[in-house]
């Protein structure tokens, strides 16, 4: 597997290429490229999340990203947050120490392996947006 910096650089490689060509190409041209990219943030997600377990609620395989990138303020660095998560999973309502609370089927860490390390021990992100859960079909 490539590393995540040799993936990214790709990527970006493919997006600028697309962007470039996106006002002349021909539709056949503009399709294979965007072929590469999807094929391309499939491999970036992959390395993000490799060796995460399937999601334990609908057994697909969990996406991998980089949340949020560091950056300083007041001269403090803020990490990096990275996200392992299932898509398909929508969050549900929980009560932790009395308090209804969000949880998501994705897990966050300042690493990739970190993320990954929490997915697999179910260490959910909860957070207090309890009006964002979807109503159940
Ligand atoms: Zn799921």
């Amino acid at each position: 597997m490539r590393t995540i910096e040799e993936i990214q650089s790709e990527l970006n490689s493919a997006l600028s290429a697309f962007h470039e060509k996106a006002m002349t190409a021909i539709a056949t041209e503009s399709q294979a490229s965007s072929k590469t990219i999807r094929a391309l943030r499939a491999e970036l997600s992959a390395a993000y999340s490799k060796g995460a377990d399937v999601c334990p609620a609908c057994k697909t395989p969990p996406l991998g990203m980089l949340r949020s990138p560091a950056y300083t303020m007041n001269e403090r660095l803020i990490p990096a947050v990275y996200e392992v998560g299932c898509i398909r999973c929508p969050p549900v309502l929980v009560e932790i120490d009395g308090k209804k609370r969000r949880q998501s089927y994705s897990a966050h860490a300042d690493s990739p392996a970190g993320a990954v390390q929490r997915w697999n021990n179910q260490e959910w992100v909860t957070d207090s947006k309890i009006d964002l859960i979807p109503a159940p079909r």
